[in-house]
Order: structure tokens, then C-alpha cells, then sequence
């Protein structure tokens, strides 16, 4: 197995410390497991966000797994990346994603929705590929 298919981070043991591997990124920050949709714009997710998933989200908020939400939702690790985004005018990443998907996406979050409301948009996003241009999927 070559270290590009390896995880390029991961949190270990309650948060003691995060380890991210930089053979995981290509030298222009892109994470070099995922093919980026044409109209996304790369920073919305690369080796920064990334890193602040891992410190921010998990690291400082001593968060576990169960921070980075579901396929169709997203957790206090996810959702604090997207504090960056909306900083610099990113699209803002909509779900965590899981095993069963190789894609996330991204975009804007609909204004004043419940946690409900949202999951169902992202679900129905994930379930019909190509209504949403703004996304990485994992290359095959
Ligand atoms: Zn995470």
C-alpha cells in the first residue's frame, strides 16, 4: 500500500495528541485522496482545513469521533472549519460523509433550518448525485 492511501490524520487516544501525515497533500495544499469537483474552489478543503479539524475540533475542544457527525450531518469538529470558510467566503462544508459515500459536499447551509430540515437536504443531496457541483470525491 502506498502512503498516499493511508490516512493523512488522525487523533489519537482522547485527543493526547494529532498526527497528520503531509504525504497526504499535494505540494498546492490539495488532499491527494480526493478529486476535486471543477467548481469548488480547493481551499475550501485542503491541508489547512484539514488541520483545523484536527486541532480545533478535536484537539482544543478534547472531542472525539463522535464531533465529526454523520453521513448526512455534521459535528462541532466539521462545524468548526466552517468558521474559517465563511471567513475567507468559502463554501462551507455541508455534511461529514462516511464509508458509504466517497463524496462530501459543500455549499451554503440553509439559512434558519433545524438540525432536521438540513440533514434532509444533505440527504437528498448525497442521494442524488450531480444536483450539487460543489464537492471532493475519493479517486478511484
Ligand atoms: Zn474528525
Amino acid at each position: 500500500m502506498s502512503s498516499d492511501a493511508h490516512l493523512f490524520c488522525f487523533n489519537i487516544a482522547l485527543n493526547e495528541r494529532v498526527q497528520m501525515d503531509f504525504n497526504g497533500f499535494e505540494p498546492n495544499s490539495d488532499i491527494k485522496m480526493y478529486r476535486y469537483s471543477s467548481a469548488l474552489n480547493h481551499r475550501a478543503y485542503n491541508m489547512a482545513r484539514v488541520f483545523e479539524h484536527e486541532y480545533f475540533g478535536h484537539f482544543k475542544q478534547k472531542s472525539g469521533g463522535w464531533a465529526d457527525g454523520g453521513r448526512f450531518t455534521m459535528g462541532s469538529a466539521v462545524e468548526i472549519t466552517n468558521v474559517f470558510n465563511r471567513q475567507r467566503n468559502l463554501p462551507e462544508r455541508l455534511h461529514y460523509g462516511d464509508g458509504f459515500d466517497s463524496r462530501i459536499y459543500f455549499g451554503e447551509p440553509l439559512k434558519g433550518a433545524s438540525p432536521g430540515e438540513q440533514r434532509k437536504a444533505v440527504r437528498e443531496m448525497v442521494n442524488k448525485p450531480g444536483a450539487n457541483n460543489l464537492f471532493v470525491e475519493i479517486k478511484k
